[in-house]
């Protein structure tokens, strides 16, 4: 069986499964009436105090061994539960005859909602903690054992629904090679402390793993979010060999952080990270990037109820910007619609949803919660170095509208007297084939392009890139994608504008030398294969790259392409390939 979730921290590992077993549920509406309230109200006390005990007692330990951030997240539990507020409330829920259980849950449950309107994700993940600490309350009070991970005594996969942050925080890593759970998101405690821990974590694998049973073999990849099981001897043979191989790669490749970016004759390249939320920016810092050269900020928007304010948008903008320190960052604005749905947009269902009501077509109809984005990313800008970029441009004028609201933007802040960054670049994405065909006019009025390679090849093919159907016909190698993005690398190379490659075959190892033969000198990959596209880049030799460019433009078929790819790989390159 093969699933696939979100890989959350890397790196490739086979091992079995100890599936964590949820705690029972209970029911909130279950009263008690058989134990006097004072008894109850005693029971809660005891084993706050016990508990607060214990958490301490964890924290040293931790703190004396130096793990710091599994320490600095019990600490954050500790001072919820020292937060009188909340024991009140589980007392208040007790002297209104809920049984401990429920009294517990239901002020878990209504802190819970006071942080989700807050509005901010980072402080709603947080809801997490809280959910857990709540667990360890009620094991404390109904005398029930809190799942530990401190007696495991051979190397497992964490296999759970999801994994509460301080169950997590107390197990030994020397035995969790990985983790997998069906819920959770990147910025969840229990992906934080597993990079921390450098254990290969996939999360928000959905209900498709409850079919794993424990003691099984699963295999679990963290930068794809590759989970297979139930595989044969042989099967098993390959996935070793591969698991082996990756390791070795990922340490040897730990050594080109050091390094600048630049091809084996010396031509520098500008190699920058995509950004989905703050979570990334420690690896991005950790690798050396050039900077963010596209931060998807929907993300901020997307499996929430309500649309984040200009002020969340804002503080959100600042800290990746001051995190870059004085290094580039680029914001795409926002890109829904199309796969990302946003339940508070309210949009339409669509036969075509990518062809149809997304990404910069909304702006108009949206142009509150448009104006609010811009607001927030002028602000942002007054810290550091930012450029904006707008999605699914196909045609002029519709930049020059957008632009428009942009200049609007500005104009009102200075009235305003509100601080912001002046001179802010704004480009075009170039993913829609007509806004690559019609470039050189587009390149008049835009400061730079950045050519999105996933959108543009479904667009160019058009074939659906979720559709499973017709993956097989799905390929940035066909000649007419290649020729719409050496056109607009021309084209802004002409104008002198800066012009990069955000999707995903900037990190495609076949592809690099052909991109840097058509004169690309800026790519913008995902952070985890950022050191592997430092090292294939430093392989290249421009001159070699560009003869093979001019040989794979003449041809007239995707096999073609690939078979002289292949054939023109440089030296040393196979290795470092995938
Ligand atoms: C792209 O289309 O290549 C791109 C980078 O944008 P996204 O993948 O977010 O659509
Ligand atoms: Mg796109």
């Amino acid at each position: 069986m093969k699933i696939t979730g979100t890989g959350a921290c890397p790196g490739i590992v086979i091992a079995p499964v100890l599936r964590l077993q949820q705690l029972p549920a209970f029911s909130l509406e279950k009263r008690d009436s058989q134990t006097p309230r004072e008894l109850l109200a005693a029971t809660v006390n005891n084993a706050v105090l016990s508990l607060r005990a214990s958490l301490k007692e964890s924290i040293q330990v931790l703190y004396a061994r130096g793990e710091t951030v599994k320490g600095e997240v019990l600490e954050s539990h500790l001072a919820l539960l020292e937060d009188p507020a909340l024991i009140e409330a589980v007392q208040g829920h007790v002297a209104e005859g809920y049984a401990l259980e429920s009294a517990i849950q239901r002020s878990i449950d209504s802190f819970c909602r006071q942080l989700q309107r807050s509005g901010s994700s980072y402080i709603a993940q947080r809801t997490a903690d809280l959910k857990d600490l709540g667990n360890r309350l009620t094991c404390a009070v109904l005398g029930i054992e809190y799942p530990s991970l401190s007696l495991l005594s051979q190397d497992v996969i964490l296999v759970a629904q999801d994994i509460p942050p301080s169950v997590l925080a107390g197990a030994s890593p020397a035995y969790i090679r990985g983790i997998a759970t069906a819920e959770g998101g990147s910025t969840s405690h229990t992906a934080i402390i597993a990079g921390s821990m450098g254990v290969p974590c996939v999360v928000g694998c959905g209900a498709a793993l409850s079919a794993l049973q424990n003691g099984e073999e699963l295999f679990l990849d963290g930068v794809t979010g590759a989970l297979e099981w139930g595989f044969d001897a042989q099967r098993r043979e390959r996935l070793v060999y591969y698991q082996n191989r990756q390791d070795l790669k990922r340490s040897l490749l730990r050594s080109m952080a050091e390094r600048p970016t630049r091809t084996r004759d010396g031509t520098p390249v500008e190699l920058s990270a995509n950004l989905s939320d703050l979570s990334g920016l420690e690896q991005i810092r950790d690798c050396r990037a050039d900077g963010v050269g596209l931060y998807r900020t929907e993300f901020l928007f997307l499996g929430r109820d309500t649309c984040p304010g200009e002020e969340e948008q804002f503080q959100e903008y600042r800290q990746a910007v001051q995190a870059m320190e004085g290094k580039p960052l680029v914001f795409r604005t926002l890109d829904v619609g199309g796969d990302k749905n946003v339940p508070f947009f309210n949009l339409q269902r669509e036969e075509n949803p990518f062809l149809g009501y997304r990404a910069v077509r909304l702006y108009s109809d949206f142009e509150g919660i448009f104006l609010a984005q811009l607001r927030a990313i002028l602000r942002a800008g007054a810290f550091g170095p930012v450029s904006v970029m707008f999605p699914m441009i196909s045609s002029v004028e519709e930049f020059l509208r957008t632009k428009k609201l942009f200049d609007r933007t500005k104009k009102e802040l200075r009235r305003r007297d509100i601080p912001f960054g002046e001179e802010i670049p704004v480009g075009a994405m170039v993913e829609v084939p007509s806004a690559a065909i019609n470039a050189d006019a587009l390149i008049r009025h835009a400061d730079f392009f950045s050519i999105g390679t996933n959108d543009l090849t479904q667009y160019t093919l058009a074939v659906d890139r979720m559709n499973h159907s017709v993956a097989n016909l799905y390929s940035y190698f066909d000649p007419a994608v290649l020729r719409l993005i050496f056109h607009t690398i021309r084209i802004a190379g002409e104008w002198e504008k800066p012009c990069s490659v955000c999707g995903e075959m900037a990190a495609d190892g076949l592809a690099i030398p052909l991109l840097l033969g058509m004169g690309l000198r800026k790519f913008s990959v995902s952070p985890w294969s950022l050191l592997r596209v430092r090292k294939l880049v430093s392989l290249c030799d421009v001159q070699e790259c560009e003869a093979l460019a001019r040989r794979v433009l003449q041809l007239p078929g995707t096999e073609d392409i690939l078979v002289e790819l292949n054939c023109s790989l440089p030296r040393g390159y196979a290795e470092w390939l995938r």
